[in-house]
């Protein structure tokens, strides 16, 4: 496919670029003060930042490109209605980690069976979010409000803990990202997907599992 890839020279664009390029994809980087323009491209994939991604989504639905978004930190049902008149795809997901969306679901298990849960996560300390989007959804799957714990620091790089508690017992589900090409494969199963997928919005890599 030909492709944009807006924020190429961030740590998750810089990571992305290379594997996307290896699986057969066309890359066209777009940094911070580029034009927007991906007239004629198959795709645009996002890695920016909570201001920048929904300017750079509807750029580029506007101009009749479906979009595959990491960005953590927006809302991007506001632009469900301009993709889907469009008979475009906008998918968005907060992990784009194979592991971290099976953490996500065996947490979804376990709570059916433990009354109690809090979430850590702990991310690199440039993450301008907190919580993380990942964390947020584990909440939601969970059910219950559970508090969240965001810790950041360098050195981290994305990693959560879901701890369940009853009485005389603790069971923890724990994922660590070690590197950001984790999120590749995530990525390119949804650009393999993305014209499978309903006009409109959808999120979560779940969906495509
Ligand atoms: P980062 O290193 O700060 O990279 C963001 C990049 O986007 C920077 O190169 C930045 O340029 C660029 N940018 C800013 N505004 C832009 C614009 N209008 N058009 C094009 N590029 C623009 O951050 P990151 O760690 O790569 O993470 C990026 C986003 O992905 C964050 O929201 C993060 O939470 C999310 N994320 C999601 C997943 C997932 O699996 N869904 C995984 C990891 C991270 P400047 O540096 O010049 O400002």
């Amino acid at each position: 496919m030909k492709l944009a890839l807006f924020g190429a020279e961030g740590k998750v664009g810089a990571a992305l670029a290379p594997v996307l390029e290896r699986a057969g994809h066309e890359v066209k980087g777009i940094e911070i003060g580029d034009e927007p323009d991906v007239r004629g491209l198959d795709a645009a994939v996002d890695f920016t930042t909570p201001d920048a991604a929904p300017r750079n989504v509807r750029a580029a639905l506007e101009q009749g490109v479906s979009c595959v978004v990491g960005t953590t930190g927006w809302d991007p049902q506001p632009l469900h209605e301009l993709a889907a008149a469009s008979g475009l795809r906008l998918f968005v997901a907060p992990n784009f980690s194979i592991g971290a969306v099976l953490m996500m679901r065996f947490a979804h298990q376990a709570a059916e069976f433990f009354p109690r849960a809090e979430i850590v996560e702990l991310h690199n300390e440039a993450k301008k979010d907190a919580p993380s989007g990942t964390a947020r959804m584990t909440a939601e799957l969970i059910g219950g409000d559970p508090v969240i714990h965001s810790v950041r620091l360098p050195g981290l790089v994305a990693h959560q803990e879901v701890i369940f508690g009853s009485e005389g017992q603790l069971l923890t589900i724990r994922h660590d990202t070690t590197a950001r090409e984790s999120f590749a494969d995530g990525v390119l199963l949804a650009l393999e997907r993305l014209d499978s997928l309903p006009p409109g919005l959808t999120v979560g890599l779940d969906s495509l599992l």
